[in-house]
């Protein structure tokens, strides 16, 4: 079979609620988005999320109640996209919700409102979504990229994600500044 080439800046595998945001806010940086998807739509489970209204957030989000190897994520991402974040951007699409008991905040339509909020700013930030798409291999290059290869109606393409120089150096940076507070907390736990 023939083999098509590909570039881009960001790859990402799923296109539903964790991918699409993703891909909403690397479009924000400028950077090119591809989202692959194996199933014929995207953003299934969205659609029967909370009866079909989905539950998309809640009026009071600490970092305590979620659970995670690394606490401190949490409180990071909360602290850099809160649910205030997301309720402006519903409204921002004027979709009608309404609260329900312990601040939890539901369509009053349906769960293809959220859907189509996140395939709007999707596309408002040029990402593209590849649906029907079968991830073929996955090899992590020495450029700390990644070489993906997949199968769209019949045909092979090889893609390439590539990081920015500038990216590269922001992860060294990230994962020494990790190790380093990894070695202070005692180094006790190891991943
Ligand atoms: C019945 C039900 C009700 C729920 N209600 C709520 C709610 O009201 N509120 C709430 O916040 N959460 C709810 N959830 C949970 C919520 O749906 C999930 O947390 C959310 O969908 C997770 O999003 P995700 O993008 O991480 O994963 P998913 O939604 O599972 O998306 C993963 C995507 O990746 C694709 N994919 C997977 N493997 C591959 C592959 N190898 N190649 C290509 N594509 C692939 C899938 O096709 C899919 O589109 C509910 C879940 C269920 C099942």
């Amino acid at each position: 079979m023939p083999e098509k080439q590909l570039a881009t800046d960001v790859l990402i595998i799923g296109a539903s609620a964790a991918g699409l945001m993703c891909a909403i806010e690397a479009g924000k940086r400028k950077r090119r988005v591809l989202v692959l998807d194996h199933a014929n739509k995207p953003g299934k489970k969205i659609l029967m999320s909370g009866g079909g209204r989905c539950n998309f957030t809640n009026y009071t989000i600490t970092a305590e109640n979620y659970i995670s190897h690394n606490p401190h994520f949490c409180k990071s991402a909360l602290s850099r996209f809160t649910q205030w974040d997301f309720i402006q951007l519903v409204e921002k699409y004027n979709i009608p919700y309404h609260e329900r008991e312990h601040g939890q905040l539901f369509c009053n339509e349906s769960a293809k409102d959220i859907l189509n909020i996140l395939l709007s700013e999707c596309q408002k930030y040029h990402g593209s979504i590849m649906l029907n798409t079968a991830i073929r291999n996955i090899a992590k290059n020495d450029d700390h990229g990644f070489s993906i290869q997949i199968e769209h109606e019949n045909e092979i393409t090889q893609i390439q994600e590539k990081m920015r120089q500038r990216e590269i150096e922001i992860k060294r940076l990230t994962e020494e500044k990790t190790a380093a507070e990894h070695s202070e907390r005692g180094g006790s736990h190891s991943s």
